[in-house]
């Protein structure tokens, strides 16, 4: 699997890195809206005017204007060149060099063998349990589509049945033992990670076969679920169940829905929720987040009810809001455990209507404080507040911020001022992600500095390409330089926003910069008059230019008496004009 050119590692390597992570390490970074802000790194200030934008992929300071690409970012950072910084954050994701790639293709495409016949093996031996298995799906309410739709097989009893068709197939036993199917003892002993189960295979986000969980048949069998050990191919930290069939409808703008386990995965895509998934015997964490946050804005978490369940909820709601997601909660009716209960007892359609009546969280989590028994008494009312209080400030939206503290103060009967002092001072929440966090107050995001011309230019011409001729035929040798020529055919054809960073153009941080800058900066749309204007005003210091070239010439006595009239003529139309200074 050796990458086909420079440009398919380049590319591969800008796909697994994500450019809010690695800037996060060192700028702390605090989401307003579509962006990521922060102070810096390469001027001084003191209200952040960096920006990330992690549907472009890019950063851009609006105070000294440079940009680019996450590569732009480490060479600045790290004083690298550009294949250096290629390399530093290939090596991070595991990307590996072309040279390298060879090696470690052969050994990930070795596992991913490993794991198809696994999944074979699984499936066949499913087959020949189908009349022990079957009632059991039944009973669970699984149709008999979802068992194909994923794939779920079957692991048998005994020690070795995996191992022996794997080893009839010539695969070596550290490939199992590396692809996780298979365990070895300290003596020696091998044999086969999952007996009498029910097996989930586990795909990564582009639909390869990463891992499998195992779901115990029987009471007492421990542990419940078993799943595969991390491995060259399974990180579960970033991985979520059936992303790869969930993605496509938050592309069409389905929050994602995140359940519990995978049988609470199986009965939403049944119903008709393919927008389900779920993590991997982990809790969500940041690097969930972070992911989601890629595809979506909003996410419905529907956990377990009971305490724990809260706790993990709150948790999440924390985690998700940190990376500026919305987010629901679906409550299910009493007495109902997770969503796979739902199904099994009352049918798909009783799952829909309970995801269709989502409530935002914290609404959600004060509706619950009315219930609150101590609600009466005053410290009772106290306890409510300091509850909710945190998750309140975590939201970042201040309209809707002050819609929950209404919220509450309507709830507990209280006064709204009186909460709003309960709240203190408090401004709103810092979010900071990365490592290096500290104390830095609440961050506005300043807009200050105006680019230069050129990417003023530029950035007018985004909106109207149909000037982009005027400005060719004005400015001809700046707009046929090549950097300049490129951008201008990419507005022409509608193309501007898919200047892919992954271009070999962006391998130079001049370019990087002015392509960032041309992407990011919002020129306010003075419409064509504008775009006149500068071009007038472009003349005007070209012409500057050449009066001051001549100036020093005619100093240095190498000018001919036609310069000498040309310097004549410059000289009194500049004197007529009282043009701005630059910038
Ligand atoms: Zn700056």
């Amino acid at each position: 699997m050796a990458y086909e050119s420079r440009q398919a590692w380049i590319d591969q390597v800008r796909q697994q890195v994500d450019i809010v992570e690695v800037v996060g390490r060192y700028v702390v970074l605090q989401r307003k809206g579509r962006h990521w802000w922060g102070l810096c790194p390469f001027h001084t200030e003191k209200t952040p005017s960096f920006s990330v934008d992690p549907d472009q992929q890019l950063f851009y300071c609006f105070g000294c204007h440079q940009g680019g690409t996450v590569f732009t970012f480490v060479m600045k950072m790290e004083g690298r060149d550009f294949r250096e910084a290629v390399e530093m954050l290939a090596q991070e994701v595991g990307v590996a060099l072309p040279a390298a790639r060879a090696e470690k293709g052969d050994a990930d495409q070795r596992l991913r063998v490993v794991m198809e016949w696994s999944l074979e093996f699984f499936r066949d031996q499913y087959r020949r349990h189908v009349s022990q298995l079957e009632p059991y799906l039944r009973q669970r309410g699984v149709a008999a589509e979802m068992v194909e739709r994923f794939m779920i097989g079957y692991a048998p009893e005994g020690w070795r049945g995996l191992l022996e068709v794997l080893s009839r197939r010539g695969v070596k036993l550290e490939d199992m033992v590396s692809a996780g199917v298979v365990v070895q003892k300290d003596s020696g002993q091998a044999y086969d990670r999952w007996r009498g189960r029910l097996m989930f295979p586990i795909w990564d986000a582009e639909g390869r076969v990463v891992a499998f969980g195992g779901r115990a048949l029987m009471d007492g069998q421990d542990p419940k679920y078993l799943n595969s050990p991390e491995t060259p191919l399974f990180h579960k930290s970033r991985l979520l169940y059936a992303s790869h069939l969930a993605r496509p409808m938050w592309r069409r703008g389905r929050a994602a829905l995140v359940v519990e386990g995978y049988f609470d995965v199986v009965a939403c895509h049944q119903a008709g929720l393919t927008q389900a998934v779920a993590p991997l015997g982990t809790a969500l964490g940041e690097m969930h987040a972070r992911w989601l946050a890629r595809f979506t804005n909003e996410v419905d978490l529907m956990l377990d009810q009971d305490g724990a369940g809260q706790e993990a909820m709150r948790r999440a709601f924390l985690t998700l809001t940190s990376v500026g997601l919305k987010v629901n909660v679906v409550r299910l009716p009493e007495g109902v455990k997770d969503p796979s209960e739902l199904v099994e007892r009352f049918g798909e359609e009783a799952l829909v209507k309970q995801v269709a009546q989502k409530v935002p969280f914290i609404e959600d989590q004060i509706r619950h404080l009315a219930r609150y028994p101590g609600l009466l008494s005053p410290r009772g009312r106290s306890e409510a507040v300091d509850r909710v209080k945190p998750l309140i400030q975590a939201i970042q939206d201040p309209v809707e911020r002050t819609g929950y503290l209404e919220l509450l103060a309507k709830t507990l009967s209280v006064h709204p001022q009186i909460l709003t002092h309960s709240f203190g001072s408090w401004q709103g929440v810092r979010h900071t992600i990365g490592k290096n966090r500290h104390n830095m107050g609440v961050m506005v995001p300043q807009r200050r500095g105006v680019p230069s011309l050129e990417v003023r230019i530029l950035a007018a011409l985004k909106s109207h390409p149909e000037y982009v001729e005027r400005v060719r035929q004005a400015m001809p040798e700046w707009a046929n330089s090549e950097r300049i020529r490129h951008l201008l055919d990419l507005m022409v054809n509608g193309q501007i926003e898919k200047v892919g960073p992954g271009d070999e153009a962006w391998s130079d941080p001049e370019s990087a910069s002015l392509y960032a800058a041309v992407l990011e900066w919002a020129e306010p749309d003075g419409g064509g008059t504008a775009i006149d204007e500068w071009i007038e005003w472009w003349k005007r210091q070209e012409l500057r230019e050449r009066y001051k070239r001549l100036q020093e010439r005619a100093r240095l006595g190498e000018i001919s008496a036609e310069e000498l009239e040309e310097i004549r003529r410059l000289g009194s139309r500049m004197g007529q004009d009282s043009y701005r200074k630059e910038g």
